[in-house]
């Protein structure tokens, strides 16, 4: 059978009594015209379904939903599933950094393995269809597709700034992930502290001749800021000094600072800095559930905002959040940031994430040619008045989850 047979024997309209396919838009009585696993049409109301219908498409009435983009969890550790709930909190970060590393170093390959199962399909069971995922272990291709959302697998790179280290490191890095459309693969180079100018260099290369998108965790404490400064403080137990080596320097002199580069976290950006990033068009993740827990000082939200830096929102490990779910991570930032438009919030945790793991078009939108990753939101009686409020603030229950155009399995979200 040709794809395009194939295409139309599986073309299906979801329709809902609210279909909002991009942030701002919203169409009452619309449907998705799904096919090949991906959204031929958006079909903005009643009249436009039914001419549909009456030429013999298949109608999914989803009822009383909004029916919306997958969401897109731009920074997440899965494999740190296995830690969830087992690193007291409350501890200066430097303990809770050393604590995780003896409790990961313990846990053996089954329970890490379960952990990132469960991570999973807690994101699912919650409406993400996508995911940056942080894999330090290599175990990525660990679990099956169905009971995950997508990933783009951020494979983490460390050498302590070491040469024996960085030559196994950048020897795997030549072998590619084998990518399907539910896992694709990205770098992490894990700090500025943690990194060898020759290992970024490595990375540099290689993200460029596989046109690989780029993630590293960047400015979240002052302790990192005081220490790529100085060379002081407690960094220095884990890594040899570096003084004057700082992470956006370092990233624009090897052509690292872009649109497919996210920056992690973000906490002390230097003055000139949001201005850089944003001049590149790289994304800044904000992980609200994980900034409370670490009780972080206020995110500099509106610097990165008045220059143009695109924010994208994160959920970060079960290790530093009570859960892996972006609804709350949106209701998290709207507390935040009470004076932050609705509408860019959502948009933060569909088209900006979707745009800062390289999925632009792909997820966090429904539009011609997007995968047909959906969620159905149950809508409350009576209707909300202002349905981008409602969405990044209620948490509101997710009634079913599609990735490709499939629901995801009841048996994965048990
Ligand atoms: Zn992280």
């Amino acid at each position: 059978m040709s794809p395009e047979q194939s295409a139309k024997d599986d073309r299906r309209l979801f329709r809902a009594r609210w279909i909002l396919p991009r942030s701002g838009v919203v169409h009452v009585d619309g449907a998705v015209q799904v096919a090949g696993g991906v959204v031929e049409e958006v079909l903005p109301d009643h009249g436009a379904v039914g001419r549909a219908g009456a030429a013999g498409i298949e109608i999914v009435d989803l009822g009383d939903v909004a029916l919306t983009p997958g969401l897109v969890n731009a920074h997440a550790h899965l494999e740190l599933g296995a830690l969830a709930g087992r690193l007291p909190r409350a501890r200066p970060f430097e303990e809770w950094v050393g604590a995780l590393l003896a409790l990961r170093a313990a846990a053996d390959a089954g329970e890490l393995e379960s952990g990132l199962a469960r991570d999973g399909r807690a994101l699912l069971e919650s409406g993400t269809t996508a995911v940056g995922d942080i894999d330090s272990l290599g175990l990525a291709a660990t679990a099956g597709p169905t009971a995950m959302p997508r990933r783009r697998v951020y494979r983490e790179l460390l050498d302590g700034r070491d040469a024996a280290r960085r030559a196994a490191i950048v020897a795997a890095l030549s072998v590619p992930l084998a990518e399907t459309d539910h896992l694709l693969e990205g770098l992490s180079p894990h700090a500025p502290f943690s990194i060898s100018d020759e290992l970024l260099a490595a990375v540099a290369s290689t993200a460029r001749v596989r046109g690989l998108p780029v993630a590293m965790h960047w400015a979240e404490t002052p302790e990192e800021v005081a220490w790529l400064d100085g060379g002081e403080g407690w960094f220095g137990r884990f890594f040899p000094p570096a003084a004057g080596m700082a992470g956006i320097d370092a990233l624009e002199r090897h052509g690292l600072l872009g649109p497919a580069t996210t920056l992690i976290h973000g906490n002390h950006p230097r003055a000139d800095e949001p201005r850089r990033i944003a001049s590149a068009g790289a994304t800044v993740v904000h992980c609200p559930g994980s900034h409370a827990y670490f009780e972080r000082g206020p995110f500099p939200l509106q610097r990165y905002l008045d220059v143009g830096v695109p924010i994208a929102l994160g959920t970060d490990s079960s290790a530093s959040n009570d859960r892996l779910d972006m609804r709350r991570e949106l209701a998290l930032l709207r507390t935040e940031f009470p004076g932050l438009d609705p509408i860019r919030a959502w948009s933060a945790a569909t088209e900006v994430g979707a745009r800062g793991l390289g999925l632009q078009g792909r997820a966090g939108c429904l539009a011609p040619g997007a995968w047909a990753d959906l969620v159905a939101f149950e809508l409350p009686e009576p209707l909300p008045a202002d349905s981008w409020d409602w969405l990044t603030a209620a948490a509101p229950a997710v009634r079913g989850t599609w990735i490709g155009g499939r629901p995801v399995p009841s048996d994965a979200l048990q």
